[in-house]
């Protein structure tokens, strides 16, 4: 079965790795360069924390198990970390979700424990307790944060060189070319063809575009901005999250910081100064936390597009306009994505079902656009 792959983010690689895997013959198409779009900009925190409903908490949970079994299959995954999470809340009309967040995933087995601040102030010496308050800290043990571009360099490459896999960099996709309904190729910008008997679409925030034949998906994405310190000389293991505030270490002694109030003043993805108005709100946020930050400045601030599905969820299954043509679209990409490629080589490689995807199916968009169309009519 000949398998083409549009996008190689962490969803896209994800895809063709496990596709390879399973016996097709696969070609993955990448309009720029490997993992350069959202995936490179990603706070890339693996958890499932906070995310409903139940079939979406699962998902995360699925995926945050597929990345250890992929650690197990590549004996070591260089994109990989797992050191916890902390978590906290300084503002009060936030501490009734905060509670009733941790009841939840207490119920639904989720790991998450309350521990001592005398405990995060011996694991995690750099943060100023003080800044904690007095809210309880709650710990996960088990997340962690992946470096999405490396993860799609090894996938990519265990995909060319176990099963022999292609992958054609700077080659956008232009059409996807059908025959009585049925997917027979993809073509590219510079004019090349790829026969093809399924295509799996997995170009994220870009999924609305019409690519000739085949439609696109409904979107609301939104925008995500990261801000990255020089390194800076702290021993931070963990990731931590408060409030309105998001922390790790991203590899050299370097901080990664976000704010999701900051991504919201932003409509779209826009070069920003290190030395702005968001680089400063966010160093001074995180140096209330971090207070050796405060001096250290921010070195990089990135921007890109968050992929939404219209209504937020995962979308990923056949398309109903084309046969052969699937869909692979999420937030939470980096959480879900090697779960999402296994789903995906199930069900197109290996006409496996999984039943439990029921609910994100693409078709949910199209039913509503039609009830919506026929109500119009009416
Ligand atoms: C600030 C921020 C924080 C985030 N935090 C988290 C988090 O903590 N945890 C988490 O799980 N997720 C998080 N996410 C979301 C996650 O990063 C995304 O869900 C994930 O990266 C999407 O991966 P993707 O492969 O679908 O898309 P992308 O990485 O964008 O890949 C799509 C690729 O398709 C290519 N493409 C587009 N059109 C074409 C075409 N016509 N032909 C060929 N190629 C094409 C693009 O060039 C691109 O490389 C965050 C996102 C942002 C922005």
């Amino acid at each position: 079965m000949r398998v083409v792959v549009i996008g190689s983010g962490i969803v896209g690689s994800s895809a063709a790795y496990e596709c390879a895997k399973a016996g097709a013959e696969v070609v993955v198409l990448e309009a720029e360069r490997i993992a350069g779009g959202t995936s490179a900009v990603s706070f890339a925190w693996t958890n499932a924390t906070t995310k409903r409903p139940r079939p979406y908490f699962d998902l995360n949970v699925a995926g945050m198990r597929a990345h250890l079994e992929l650690k197990r299959d590549f004996g070591a995954a260089p994109w990989f970390t797992q050191t916890g999470s902390f978590d906290w809340r300084t503002v009060p009309e936030s501490m009734d979700d905060y509670f009733e967040n941790f009841r939840q995933m207490k119920e639904w087995g989720y790991g998450v424990e309350w521990i001592d601040k005398k405990l995060v102030a011996e694991m995690e010496p750099d943060i100023d307790i003080a800044a904690i308050g007095d809210c309880p800290v709650s710990y996960y043990p088990e997340e962690g944060w992946v470096d999405p571009v490396l993860y799609s360099a090894w996938l990519l490459r265990a995909a060319k060189e176990r099963w022999g896999a292609k992958v054609r960099v700077n080659a956008r996709v232009t059409e996807i070319e059908t025959e009585g309904g049925r997917i027979r190729a993809v073509r590219t910008a510079d004019g090349e063809r790829h026969a093809a008997d399924a295509v799996v679409n997995c170009t994220g925030g870009w999924s609305s575009q019409r690519l000739g034949d085949a439609q696109g998906i409904p979107l609301s994405s939104t925008i995500g901005v990261l801000a990255f310190t020089p390194p800076v000389a702290l021993t931070l293991r963990s990731q931590l999250h408060a409030d309105d505030l998001d922390i790790r270490p991203d590899g050299a002694g370097r901080i990664m910081i976000h704010k999701v109030s900051v991504d919201l003043t932003l409509k779209k993805p826009q070069p920003l100064s290190p030395a702005g108005e968001e680089a400063k709100t966010l160093l001074e946020a995180a140096g209330k936390v971090l207070p050796s930050l405060r001096a250290a400045g921010v070195e990089a601030i990135r921007t890109t597009v968050r992929p939404f599905p219209e209504d937020g969820y995962t979308c990923a299954g056949a398309m109903p306009d084309v046969a052969g043509h699937y869909m692979a679209v999420t937030h939470s990409g980096v959480t879900i994505g090697p779960q999402l490629g296994r789903v995906v080589a199930d069900e197109v490689v290996r006409g496996k079902i999984h039943d439990e995807m029921e609910t994100f199916r693409p078709q949910r968009f199209f039913q509503a656009s039609a009830t919506r169309a026929a109500a119009a009519h009416a």
